[in-house]
């Protein structure tokens, strides 16, 4: 058992990426069987924002809600509730499948709702599931837990508002992100895919 109070800010975001990794990787697994691929509609819509290839290896699940890790538990435990809660988002994404929490959605998902996850399914293609959980849990915690400081997020939600005022032919949603997440001098850019 791990008490989150006693480890500092480096073992913490250790920690975090770790288990946050294993647990995107389970719950991947889990899901992926029982998720459809994007319905056509969708396809029609986000076609040409990102690659056809892209969009047609996406499943997409409504799941009537989301829970949180189990490692959050151990934050509970040592008096502390995890600054992130799953729970009341609209939709997550584990890799190539889309969760929609039929809490927060209980009909079909937006086509700007699955945009935004849809540009965190190319963000893992290139980072894979434990580069993702890094580069998502290092800023997190240097930032004293402010989501928005997360570039894996702020670049979804670039993107996604640029969708919602889009008219005309589409923008390469997906090329833009592949060029930014390796773009050289951005926070936690890394030097590209790991393995
Ligand atoms: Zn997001």
């Amino acid at each position: 058992m791990t008490d989150p109070k006693r480890l500092n800010m480096q073992q913490l975001v250790s920690y975090l990426a770790e288990n946050s990794a294993h647990w995107i990787e389970s719950q991947r697994a889990q899901h992926r069987v029982h998720a459809d691929p994007l319905p056509d509609t969708t396809l029609a819509a986000l076609s040409g924002f990102f690659e056809k290839g892209t969009l047609d290896r996406t499943r997409i699940r409504h799941v009537a809600s989301i829970e949180n890790p189990h490692f959050y538990r151990e934050f509970e435990e040592a008096g502390e509730a995890f600054p992130l809660d799953f729970t009341v988002w609209a939709a997550i994404t584990f890799g190539d499948v889309i969760l929609v929490n039929g809490e927060q959605v209980p009909g079909p998902p937006s086509h700007s709702v699955v945009f935004h996850e849809m540009v965190h399914v190319v963000q893992y293609d290139v980072l894979g599931i434990h580069e993702f959980a890094r580069r998502y849990v290092t800023p997190f915690v240097q930032s004293r837990f402010n989501y928005m400081s997360i570039p894996l997020e702020s670049v979804a939600f670039d993107l996604q508002g640029r969708f919602e005022e889009w008219s005309g032919d589409p923008f390469s949603a997906e090329e833009e992100i592949r060029s930014r997440i390796s773009a050289p001098g951005l926070p936690y850019a890394g030097s590209g895919r790991p393995e």
